[in-house]
């Protein structure tokens, strides 16, 4: 060993052992931190799918390969990362000594070859990922960025890292070929035997290139240790747990949508009858009672931004973006840790729980962000400011973008579920809704008697669970299929289009409440359950006697679709449950209904959230329109898993909007760039939110917006009269 590999030795071994001390340290603050949150025991159920999806979800980039280059270069990346630490093991060996390597593998050629390709790709997928940061920056001109609100040096600094290490990484090879230490040929290492080619004969150099790609790799190591709340770089580590702990790993995607996670306290589901808020936690008042798995979201979020593209809020407007939202949380959760390891934190009737002793060496920081309230304005100090929280349709376009499956829903109706049930605190506008469901079992507070209205004028008989045994399926009309002037329209179509073919179907009529949707996800927990439960008590006398798979239900609103299907289960009602456009495309391709006149004028269609990005029905209403229109369907630019909300969803259509560019006239103004003049949706708030959008832009004689079931009946009926445009009822 000469002198030069004596210091590059005594470096390498120094900076190794300050940065994995700091690295060790701060992996233990970060368990301690994520240990704060609350029991999950579900998420330990199912470990074999769990690790597969882990395994799916990492290897095959399957969320970030749906946004082509990028996800294709981070992949290179991140094979880079994995494979070339192998190299960074290596340059141990070659501080020591000029000729080292790895033991065994190190001599391979297959060694050579593969790290070689790695480390060319590796190379131009940075370079990649770093221009795109680049073009993407929010400090350009024009446009609005995906990393707004990110820390833009975090993701600079990690970037630079990967890049500098893997240029060294040929370099150290270069000087092995220079000084003829190298023992692959060149087919295997092209790049290596070219950028030796270039380099001097010295013979230190190998030595002190390892020491320089050991220093930045050291420095990378202790620039995050330091830095605990950098997901940029620790995701590389917290994405596989955070995959691995997601909610149902057996969906391959939106696996944190459709069916919300129940209120719990202590890990368990609360029942309300037995609930009590001063021993059971209500919601999340502080950021500690989020369950563990959130703690581990918070800390994960790479601060990509994708979310925040997608998101409708945002894009129109309002302080609510997903991203900002889940750093305010892990940034306040962090800051708040020194207490809440000291034992802090207040009980449910408000009380501290640590003595003065326990507190008394805190810094003062720590002490005030405990005292900060987890939902308040600026003014008050808040972490989460209430126009954020109210912001959110519920539309799980975050959820759906988020790389590293953060479900940012979950986290937003606790938050909200502790202020309706315990603060009280909500748009006011909603308590008419909500009142009007505790008493009259609708969001509008209709005369429960006036339920069966929509069948009056039709030219058939539409029977009632009990005057009939043999119904296949249990007609579920909604609450606005009942009584919304747009959505009877819907109902009618679609009774008019089952009697059509031939399907036994019956009505509970003035045994239906509201499914509870509007009051779950504006988080009145209590009032969802209580509608539920009457529901599922309802049903299930309706079905006495049958199996699950001839319990089926046929919906219209793909709100009580998702309600009645994913979560009346928690509640002991099981279904089979269908959206009336899936069960329209199987009538018409077993050929019991037949479209004859197709519907032209253009046609473009709008995936209602809860139907599309929800419950991944993407394909029904298209295969619907795909046979009653002429022509193709007119795609938006942003449809399927990527649709924009109407802006109803979240208990959203009861609130009033008095921030930004109002939600429904933007997607109005995409559809209305299609030059399509029918607007085919498949939910009765969606057809309500766009026909004001497009009432609103004066555009109600040129284009209509209709269910995809009254287009299939214009086809298959048309010499029906179909009413007017706003009111008048099909087949009246
Ligand atoms: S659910 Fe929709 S509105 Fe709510 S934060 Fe996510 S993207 Fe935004
Ligand atoms: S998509 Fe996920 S990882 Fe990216 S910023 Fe949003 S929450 Fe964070």
């Amino acid at each position: 060993m000469g002198s030069v590999q004596i210091v590059t030795t005594i470096l390498a071994a120094a900076i190794t052992a300050v940065a994995v001390w700091l690295a060790v340290r701060a992996v233990l603050k970060m368990v301690a931190v994520i240990r704060l949150g609350q029991p999950a025991p579900e998420r330990f159920s199912d470990k074999v799918a769990r690790a597969r999806t882990m395994l799916v979800e990492t290897a095959g980039h399957t969320r970030m390969l749906k946004w082509g280059v990028v996800g294709a270069a981070h992949w290179f990346v991140m094979v880079g990362f994995v494979v070339l630490s192998l190299l960074v093991l290596e340059a141990y060996f070659e501080v020591v000594t000029t000729d080292g390597g790895l033991p065994i593998i190190g001599h391979w050629t297959i060694f050579g070859l593969v790290t070689e390709i790695i480390g060319v790709l590796g190379l131009v997928g940075i370079l990649v990922l770093m221009a795109i940061r680049l073009r993407n920056r929010p400090t350009r001109p024009g446009g609005r960025s995906r990393f707004t609100g990110s820390t833009m040096w975090q993701g600079y600094f990690v970037e630079w890292i990967v890049l500098l290490v893997l240029i060294f990484g040929f370099v150290i090879r270069g000087f092995k070929v220079a000084t003829d230490h190298f023992e692959f040929p060149f087919w295997a290492t092209p790049v290596s035997h070219a950028v030796g080619a270039v380099l001097p004969d010295w013979a230190d150099g190998v030595s002190v290139a390892a020491a320089i790609k050991i220093i930045i790799s050291m420095t990378w190591l202790i620039v995050i240790s330091l830095n605990v709340t950098m997901g940029v770089a620790w995701h590389r580590f917290l994405a596989f747990p955070n995959i691995f702990f997601k909610r149902e790993p057996a969906k391959p995607a939106g696996s944190g949508l459709g069916a919300l996670r129940p209120m719990t306290s202590q890990g368990k589901p609360l029942d309300f009858e037995e609930a009590d808020p001063e021993k059971d936690q209500f919601g999340v008042a502080h950021v500690e009672q989020f369950s563990w798995k959130g703690l581990l979201d918070f800390s994960t979020c790479t601060e990509c931004g994708r979310c925040q593209s997608q998101c409708p809020a945002w894009n129109t407007g309002k302080p609510l973006s997903p991203k900002l939202l889940v750093l305010s949380l892990r940034d306040h959760a962090y800051a708040k840790a020194p207490y809440l390891l000291a034992g802090g934190g207040k009980d449910l009737t408000g009380e501290e729980k640590a003595t003065q002793a326990q507190l008394a060496h805190l810094d003062v920081l720590a002490l005030a962000e405990a005292d900060k309230p987890l939902i308040g304005t600026a003014e008050e100090g808040g972490v989460i400011d209430p126009d954020v929280l109210w912001s959110c349709t519920t539309c799980g376009a975050c959820v759906e973008q988020c790389p590293v499956d953060i479900e940012h829903v979950d986290h937003i109706v606790d938050m909200r579920r502790y202020q309706v049930l315990i603060e009280s605190s909500f748009p006011s506008e909603a308590g008419v809704m909500l009142r009007n469901l505790e008493n009259k079992g609708n969001p509008w507070g209709a005369p429960q008697n006036t339920r069966e209205d929509w069948t009056k004028g039709l030219d058939f008989e539409v029977p009632r669970v009990g005057e009939v045994d043999d119904f296949e399926y249990l007609f579920w009309v909604g609450c606005a299929g009942a009584f919304e002037d747009r959505a009877k329209k819907t109902t009618r179509a679609v009774a008019t289009l089952l009697n059509e073919a031939g399907v036994k179907f019956a009505i509970l009529g003035e045994g239906e409440t509201c499914s509870g949707d509007p009051a779950r996800r504006i988080g009145n927990e209590f009032v969802f359950q209580m509608l539920a439960q009457q529901n599922v008590e309802t049903l299930n006398e309706a079905f006495d006697g049958r199996e699950k798979a001839k319990r089926k239900i046929v919906a219209t609103c793909p709100h009580c679709f998702n309600t009645l299907g994913n979560e009346y289960g928690q509640l002991g009602g099981e279904f089979e449950v269908v959206h009336h456009t899936q069960l329209l495309a199987h009538l018409v391709a077993t050929g019991k209904l037949t479209p004859v006149q197709p519907v032209d004028g253009g046609v473009t269609y709008h995936d209602p959230c809860y139907l599309g990005r929800h419950n991944r029905v993407f394909a029904a209403p298209r295969e619907v329109l795909g046979d009653a229109i002429a022509g193709d369907l007119t795609e938006m630019p942003r449809n399927s898993e990527r649709s924009f909300c109407c802006g109803a969803g979240g208990a959203r259509m009861w609130m009033e909007e008095k921030i930004g560019k109002r939600i429904n006239v933007d997607r109005v103004e995409e559809a209305m760039a299609t030059g399509a003049k029918t607007v085919a949706v498949g939910c009765p708030f969606c057809s309500t939110m766009l026909s004001d959008g497009v009432n609103g832009k004066g555009a109600g004689e040129q284009v209509e917006v209709i269910d995809v079931a009254t287009v299939l009946l214009r086809s298959v009926k048309p010499e029906q009269p179909q009413g007017g445009k706003e009111t008048a009822p099909i087949g009246g």
